[in-house]
């Protein structure tokens, strides 16, 4: 009996009813861009910035173009430009460097764990290394959340400002604390493979009035950021609206109308891919030849994708399981090709920011293997798919052994 799964791994979930419902309102009226507001009305994009911080319990909030301008944006904010250098995760994907670079800013990576969280102890060496960067763009790569009570005494200390990159920890806490709520700003994706689809999208978030001034200037508000309802008072943004430039990223009532039903059913969603996430983990345990991913207790993960590890694998033995798998349906994606392909790609292939060889995540990298679990699977299919991994890990390890 060879089992073969039959499931799209790119497939989400419709939009709600009442956000197609809603769209449609704004296709008939037309009124797309964010400030275009008829008489007495407020926009779907301002009421979505204000319920996403009253979600995230922020001051304010910022709804822009996509994930990677949200990261962008708190980079100018901040005052991150040419030549600065910027430590952020040396396992993560293309927008995050991306995004430094498009500042004129260089990547220093850090290394990963095994945990597939930044390395701690390494971040504290490169912090404390003469001319350390001075900011950290902190990714939560696939979810994954480390110890971040550690992190912030490391940053603390050595001065080193946060910028957290949430576009896959939406809803996810650690010790109690949502993510996104340690850094100085933390970016969201609204992009369709992350926790909320609008297509594309970003969000932005902060405390800081003068940071999040600038990010609004900066997004294109052409001076009518009075019609922010989660901006900051107008004072904030006498001091900084001469030197700002705009930065054309703006969020549209379109996308924002279909975000806000989304966002308010997210707790519901978080839920729904952790049961996929758990079904999956399960189904894996004790595979021989397979690492399991350690998630502590403090953190409150939400997992809309899976990821473990074939740890020191032959790549050829790791190259067979993935075309085994796919040969039955299941479409895994690995981290340790050397040529970047789709979504995947490695710190070596972002030639322009030079990096040295990150020994350990190197190791990491080759042992890493990622499926998406889309809420259009069913916890059986979940289950089907552990069973399909099991058994082409166990009959390639043992053939191997
Ligand atoms: C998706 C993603 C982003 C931002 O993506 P956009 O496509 O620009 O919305 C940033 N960081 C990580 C880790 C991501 O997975």
């Amino acid at each position: 009996m060879t089992e073969r799964f039959t499931g799209n791994f790119t497939q989400q979930e419709p939009i709600p009813e009442d956000g197609i419902a809603a769209a449609m309102e704004v296709l008939r009226h037309g009124r797309l861009h964010r400030y275009n507001v008829a008489e007495g009305e407020t926009s779907h994009t301002a009421l979505l910035e204000q319920e996403f911080a009253a979600l995230m319990g922020s001051k304010y909030a910022l709804a822009v173009a996509s994930g990677g301008y949200a990261i962008a944006t708190a980079l100018r904010a901040i005052g991150v430009g040419p030549g600065d250098r910027v430590l952020t995760n040396a396992f993560t994907l293309a927008p995050v460097p991306g995004a430094i670079a498009s500042v004129g800013g260089v990547p220093v990576f850090v290394e990963v764990t095994e945990a597939l969280t930044i390395d701690l102890d390494d971040l504290a060496a490169k912090v404390a290394a003469p001319d350390a960067p001075k900011v950290l763009l902190l990714s939560h790569m696939r979810g994954h959340i480390c110890d971040m009570d550690w992190l912030m005494e490391i940053t603390n200390a050595a001065g080193v400002t946060v910028i957290e990159d949430c576009a896959h920890t939406m809803g996810a806490r650690w010790n109690g604390t949502l993510s996104g709520r340690h850094g100085v700003m933390a970016a969201y994706s609204t992009q369709t493979y992350k926790h909320a689809n609008s297509g594309e999208g970003g969000l932005l978030i902060s405390d800081d009035p003068d940071l999040m001034a600038r990010a609004i200037v900066l997004s294109g508000s052409y001076m009518l950021y009075e019609r922010h309802l989660a901006g900051p008072p107008p004072e904030a943004f006498e001091r900084i609206k001469y030197v700002t430039p705009n930065i054309s990223g703006r969020m549209d009532n379109l996308r924002a109308a279909i975000l806000r039903p989304q966002l308010a059913k997210l707790d519901e969603q978080c839920g729904a891919w952790n049961a996929r996430y758990r079904v999956v983990e399960e189904g894996l345990r004790n595979t021989p030849g397979l690492t399991l991913i350690n998630r502590p207790e403090v953190e409150a993960y939400v997992m809309s994708s899976f990821q473990f590890l074939l740890l020191d694998w032959a790549e050829a033995d790791v190259q067979q399981v993935m075309k085994k798998s796919a040969d039955r349906g299941v479409e895994l994606k690995w981290f340790g090709g050397a040529e970047p392909t789709g979504f995947t790609s490695r710190y070596d292939s972002w030639r322009y920011a030079q990096s040295p060889k990150l020994p350990q995540t190197d190791r990491v990298l080759k042992a890493v293997l990622d499926l998406r679990l889309p809420l259009t699977f069913s916890l059986e299919d979940c289950a089907m798919i552990g069973r399909i991994i099991r058994d082409e890990v166990s009959t390639r390890f043992q053939s191997g052994a």
